[in-house]
């Protein structure tokens, strides 16, 4: 059975993705255009998003091997690079068998590397942390490290880093962190990758042989929207309908804890999504949702299943009516400001009690 009488969907705009993909690609031509994947792509369904990229990318990537492997069973054959890297020891030969590229990180993995797998063949990665001391190796050991490798473990090798703070235009860290992983490559120069979806729309010195398109692919700015070079359209468009409508004299309450009072004769509409749909509980009185062409505010505590918002000033609200959470009309950068988070969380929080739509 696979019936919805619920019609909370997150509908998911497939050209738009294809598109996001090409546009933001051209602003790097000389560089090989990762779509990073992980987390259900962002939230967006990582089978039919990677099936749908398989025909214009190249390379996918994901942060664990699990989700490579949830991949390759649907079909995909694609190389994935595995951003954590290998989490075991066995996780070398899995990766040899299945065309999984590891970015190598810990000298844990660069033991079981050098005494397991000595003549290893597979693409391998070595992350330089170079500052924001999350992973990666520190600089004044890659050379330790590197001279511990193989000449098979060297054969294409790609160094690669990360930035802290690359969606903050004005902060010098991530020249910075460019001019480190330059210092330490100049004596190597291997293939490079540092761009993430900020470092390939607003950094183009950081543009390596590999690029790590992200958030950036589904239609979300990493950026202040004024930032961006090109026009992102969102991917995803969270939508549900309005289950309940009532009249509120002034001074009455709605829901939980009564956090919102009528100030006015109201209306206020219930919708069926709420924080079990991945829509945040700590969205406060007054988070925008979009009906009928219109904003209304949100009245009162997000429940479980269920918010409730002020319709008192759109007309002829009916029972059934359509509304978006975020999307096409409504900004997600503008509901994760509201709600004190960013898009990145929204997105990967929608949860499989919504229907994904997929639209071709
Ligand atoms: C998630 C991730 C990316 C993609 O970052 P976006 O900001 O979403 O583009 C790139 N590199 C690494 C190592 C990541 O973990």
């Amino acid at each position: 059975m696979n019936i919805h009488t619920r019609k909370t969907y997150s509908i998911i705009n497939l050209p738009a993705l294809v598109n996001n993909y090409n546009i933001i690609a051209q602003l790097a031509p000389h560089s090989e255009t990762i779509a990073v994947i992980k987390a259900n792509a962002y939230g967006h369904g990582a089978i039919e998003i990677a099936k749908c990229l398989s025909k214009h990318v190249s390379v996918l990537a994901v942060a664990l091997i699990d989700e490579a492997i949830e991949l390759r069973d649907a079909g995909i054959t694609l190389p994935i690079l595995i951003m954590e890297g290998p989490l075991s020891r066995d996780d070398f030969s899995i990766a040899l068998q299945q065309n999984f590229w590891l970015m190598l990180h810990t000298e844990q993995q660069i033991d079981w590397l050098t005494s397991l797998y000595p003549d290893y063949t597979g693409q391998l990665w070595l992350k330089i942390d170079t500052g924001m001391n999350r992973l990666g190796i520190k600089a004044d050991d890659v050379e330790e490290i590197i001279t511990k490798l193989s000449t098979k473990h060297l054969q294409g090798l790609v160094l690669c880093t990360h930035f802290s703070s690359s969606d903050e235009v004005n902060n010098p860290k991530t020249k910075s962190q460019i001019q480190s992983f330059e210092r330490i490559n100049q004596r190597y120069g291997f293939k490079k990758s540092l761009a993430n979806s900020a470092g390939i729309l607003y950094w183009p010195e950081s543009h390596g042989d590999y690029n790590r398109l992200g958030l950036a692919l589904y239609g979300s700015s990493p950026l202040p929207i004024e930032h961006l070079p090109v026009k992102l359209t969102p991917v995803m468009t969270l939508q549900s309908t309005i289950i309940g409508l009532r009249k509120l004299a002034i001074g009455e309450t709605v829901g939980y804890g009564e956090k919102w009072q009528a100030k006015r004769p109201s209306t206020i509409a219930t919708i069926a999504i709420g924080y079990a749909d991945g829509y945040p509980r700590n969205a406060k009185n007054g988070t925008p949702v979009f009906i009928k062409g219109q904003i209304a505010p949100l009245a009162g505590r997000v429940s479980m299943d269920m918010i409730t918002v002020d319709v008192t000033d759109i007309s002829d609200i009916e029972l059934g009516e359509k509304v978006e959470l975020w999307g096409n009309n409504l900004a997600i950068e503008t509901i994760a400001e509201y709600l004190d988070t960013v898009n990145y969380e929204l997105l990967t929080r929608v949860s499989s009690r919504v229907t994904r739509i997929y639209v071709e």
